[in-house]
């Protein structure tokens, strides 16, 4: 039986549909079983999609700058 542990260490693979077929029957049924797990899946693939769709998508350079600063944190982009 698969544990959670090993269960996340291969959704990756598994949203990649990399997993062999041996692999992807544990992980499903550890799935059925196991709501955390489930869940976990689920914000895992949201966050891949999101991620797939940014990188789709041409950030502006303005947008870009704008969050890069935002992003380096109070206090080292503002100057005063
Ligand atoms: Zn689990």
């Amino acid at each position: 039986m698969m544990r959670c542990r090993e269960a996340i260490d291969v959704l990756a693979d598994y949203l990649e549909s990399t997993l062999t077929p041996e692999v992807l029957e544990q992980l499903e049924l550890h799935l059925r079983d196991c709501a955390p797990c489930r869940a976990y899946l689920a914000t895992y693939k949201r966050a891949a999609e999101l991620a797939a769709k940014v990188n789709r998508v041409e950030m502006p350079p303005a947008m870009r700058q704008r969050l890069r600063d935002f992003l380096s944190g109070p206090g080292s982009g503002t100057s005063q």
